[in-house]
């Protein structure tokens, strides 16, 4: 791939790019100069080659084994850009949900706040379909562009994201690459008030200054993840340097030293007391990717 403009690395430890800070490193990791270069690469690598592609790692874990294949990671230098225009913002995939928040509100369009408080990337909260505060991704945006795993750039409207709660229905190959989202004018001061908002209600319920994974058993429907887990009396529950946080019990922290596996077989031992307890089959939101 004499073309190639990215950076193509061998044996990458992961761990650093995940907010676990636990897993193993990835065979390649490619992170690609911008558009053009990730098609070229994607078009050029055999087919049989595995790709994976990690955002920032906040719903994220990385086995200690670590991943085949090339992982592939958006850099916010090719895939970072904001702008604003009327009442659309644009985005590429490596820009921060939060960045995206504030580019909304200085340019005086709301409805986009909700992404003030979730620390992912806008690849992530396509894949992901991520919300808070009763609003999501399927609510504000208008297409999102991505890449296959043949090369090829592909543009998909709303309705092509099949979008369900915290998933896509896009093939999991597809890398998103932008997305275009519209939301509603309004003041900029009545926007960032509904930011701080967000962002204080946070702080008070959520350890967002740990090594965690966000959330990390969906909703059942009509029923809390947290307060099945509570009842089933895992709040402060541990397992090597993995706990169950004590200040919502739906999230998993690494407390020190914690290794892949503890932290996922604390989740498996959470979801095992939850159906002894309830019945209730909790399901992953935490993606787990790679070998034990
Ligand atoms: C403290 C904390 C609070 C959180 N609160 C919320 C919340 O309120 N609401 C919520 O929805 N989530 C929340 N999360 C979870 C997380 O922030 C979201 O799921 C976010 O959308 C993940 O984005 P990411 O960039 O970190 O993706 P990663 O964790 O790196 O990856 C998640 C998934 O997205 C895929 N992906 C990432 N980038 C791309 C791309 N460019 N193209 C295709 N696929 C891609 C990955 O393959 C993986 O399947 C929270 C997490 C933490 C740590």
């Amino acid at each position: 791939m004499s073309d190639l403009r990215g950076r193509l690395l061998a044996d990458e430890p992961l761990a650093p790019f995940t907010w676990f800070r636990v897993g193993g490193p990835a065979q390649a990791l490619f992170t690609p100069a911008d558009e053009d270069d990730l098609a070229y690469f994607l078009a050029r690598l055999p087919a049989d080659v595995p790709v994976y592609t990690v955002g920032v790692g906040s719903n994220l874990i990385v086995r200690d084994g670590g991943i085949r294949g090339v992982v592939v990671r958006l850099s916010s230098k090719g895939f970072g850009e904001i702008t604003a225009e009327g009442d659309v913002v644009r985005a590429g995939a490596a820009a921060l949900d939060r960045r995206v928040a504030e580019a909304a509100a200085k340019a005086g369009i709301g409805g986009l706040e909700f992404y003030f408080g979730i620390p992912g990337s806008i690849g992530g909260a396509l894949r992901m379909n991520a919300g808070a505060n009763g609003h999501e991704t399927k609510d504000v945006l208008v297409e999102a562009k991505g890449i296959g795993r043949d090369g090829q750039k592909l543009t998909f409207a709303n309705a092509d994201m099949k979008f369900v709660y915290r998933n896509s229905g896009v093939d999991p190959s597809i890398i998103f690459t932008s997305a275009s989202f519209r939301g509603k004018l309004a003041a900029p001061d009545a926007i960032r008030a509904q930011m701080a908002a967000v962002q204080d209600h946070r702080e008070a319920s959520q350890p967002v200054r740990e090594k965690t994974g966000g959330s990390t058993f969906k909703n059942p429907p009509g029923q809390s993840a947290w307060k099945l887990i509570d009842s089933a009396g895992c709040r402060g529950l541990r397992n090597g340097g993995a706990q169950v946080s004590e200040m919502h019990c739906n999230f998993l922290i690494n407390s020190g030293n914690a290794s892949a596996d503890d932290i996922e077989s604390l989740g498996e031992q959470v979801r095992a007391r939850v159906k002894a307890h309830s019945g209730v089959d909790l399901q992953w939101e935490i993606k787990r990717i790679g070998v034990k």
